[in-house]
C-alpha cells in the first residue's frame, strides 16, 4: 500500500494543546472537583462549598474562604504552566502543596465554560474573569475564589459521549470530595446538588471526621494503626477482617496529604490481611503516611494520584507490620476480654 503523502510539521495552536493536555487531567466532572478542592485548600481555605448540576456536567462551583487572586493575576491563573506554588527544581522537590503544575485551570478552561471570581485581604470587592472572553468584571463575595465551571466537555462532544449517568458521575464527584474531607478533617465541606444539600462535614478531630464520611461503623469495626520510625510515620485505622467487604470501595491512602492509589503499599496492607482475611473479600482502611519529601517523586502522573518511592521495599515492610500489629492487638485484647 502507497504511504500517504508526507504532511509538513507544524506548532499546534495553544487552543489545541490545552485540550490535548486536558486529556490527561480532565476525565470526568470528578477530575475537576478534585483539582479545584486542591487549588482551595492550597489557598488556606477552611470552608469549602461545592455546588453541582446534573453529577457535575452541567456545573461545578467551588467557593472556598482562602487567600484569594489578585486582580493583577486573574488572567495568569487560566494560563498553562503558571502557577504561584513552586518557582524552582528545589521548591519541587520539596513541594508542599497539592498543585503545583499550573495546567489544571488552563486545562478546564479548554473544555468547559468557566469563570473565576475572587477577591483578596485588603480588596474592596471582588473581581470576576470570564474564561472564554477575558472580560474581568467587579463582583461580590468576601474574602476567597469561586470557581464556575459549565458544560464540561461542551466542545469535545466525543468525550462527553463518555461520561455516564448523572448519577454516577455524582457519586464520583461525591467520592472525590471525601478523599480530600479525610485528610482535612480541619477543613469544613459542604457539597449540595441541585440546591439540594448532600454533605455537610464541619471542621472536626479526626476520628470525628473519620465517623462523619464513613460511618459509626468504619470506627466500631475498625483498629488504629500507628507506626514511627526514622522519616517514616504511617497511622490511620485498618478495618477488622469481619468487616472486610465484598468491593474495595473502602481503602484511603494518603502520602504527605495526598491522596495516592500505589500498588505496593496495597500489597503491603493486603500482606498484612494475609492469615485473616481469604477469598476476594476486601478490607476497609485509611492510612496516612509521612514521609521525607525527598524520599518520593509526585512528579510522575499528571494528576499526582501516582507517585514514586525512593525506598519501596522498606516501606512495604513497613506498612504491612503496622497494619498487622493494629490487627494482632485487637484480637489479644479481645481474647483477653472474654477471659476476664
Ligand atoms: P497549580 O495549582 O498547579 O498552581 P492551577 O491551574 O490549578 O495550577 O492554578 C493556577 C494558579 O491559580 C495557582 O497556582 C494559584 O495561584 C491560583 N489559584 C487557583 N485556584 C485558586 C484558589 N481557589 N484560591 C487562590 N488561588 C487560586
Ligand atoms: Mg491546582
Amino acid at each position: 500500500s502507497a504511504a500517504a503523502p508526507r504532511r509538513a510539521i507544524r506548532e499546534l495552536p495553544d487552543e489545541l494543546i490545552s485540550q490535548i493536555a486536558a486529556g490527561e487531567v480532565v476525565e470526568r466532572p470528578a477530575s475537576v472537583v478534585r483539582e479545584l478542592v486542591d487549588n482551595a485548600l492550597d489557598a488556606g481555605a477552611s470552608q469549602i462549598q461545592l455546588k453541582l448540576m446534573a453529577g457535575g456536567v452541567r456545573a461545578i462551583v467551588v467557593e472556598d474562604d482562602g487567600l484569594g487572586i489578585p486582580l493583577e493575576e486573574l488572567p495568569l491563573a487560566l494560563k498553562r504552566h503558571a502557577t504561584s506554588k513552586i518557582r524552582t527544581l528545589d521548591e519541587l522537590e520539596s513541594v508542599a502543596t497539592m498543585g503545583f503544575r499550573g495546567e489544571a485551570l488552563a486545562a478546564i478552561a479548554s473544555v468547559a465554560e468557566m469563570a473565576l471570581l475572587s477577591r483578596c485581604e485588603g480588596a474592596s470587592h471582588a473581581h470576576r474573569l470570564d474564561a472564554r472572553s477575558g472580560e474581568i468584571a467587579p463582583a461580590a463575595r468576601a474574602r476567597g475564589t469561586s470557581v464556575e465551571v459549565r458544560e464540561l466537555f461542551f466542545n469535545t462532544p466525543a468525550r462527553r459521549k463518555f461520561l455516564k449517568t448523572d448519577a454516577t458521575e455524582l457519586a464520583h464527584c461525591l467520592e472525590a470530595v471525601r478523599r480530600h474531607a479525610l485528610a482535612r478533617p480541619d477543613v469544613g465541606f459542604t457539597v449540595w446538588h441541585e440546591g439540594k444539600l448532600l454533605e455537610q462535614w464541619r471542621a472536626a478531630s479526626s476520628e470525628q471526621r473519620l465517623k462523619d464520611v464513613l460511618g459509626e461503623d468504619f470506627i466500631a469495626d475498625s483498629r488504629a494503626v500507628f507506626s514511627e520510625a526514622g522519616p517514616l510515620r504511617c497511622y490511620g485505622r485498618a478495618g477488622l477482617p469481619e468487616a472486610a467487604r465484598s468491593r474495595a470501595d473502602m481503602q484511603y491512602v494518603y502520602v504527605n496529604g495526598r491522596f495516592v492509589r500505589d500498588k505496593l503499599i496495597a500489597h503491603g496492607i493486603r500482606s498484612a490481611y494475609e492469615d485473616v482475611l481469604h477469598g476476594q473479600r476486601q478490607p476497609s482502611y485509611v492510612l496516612f503516611i509521612e514521609i521525607a519529601p525527598d524520599r518520593v517523586d509526585v512528579n510522575v502522573h499528571p494528576t499526582k494520584i501516582e507517585v514514586r518511592f525512593r525506598d519501596g521495599r522498606e516501606l512495604h515492610q513497613r506498612v504491612r507490620y503496622a497494619v498487622q500489629d493494629a490487627l494482632a492487638q485487637s484480637r489479644s485484647a479481645e481474647a483477653l476480654a472474654t477471659i476476664t
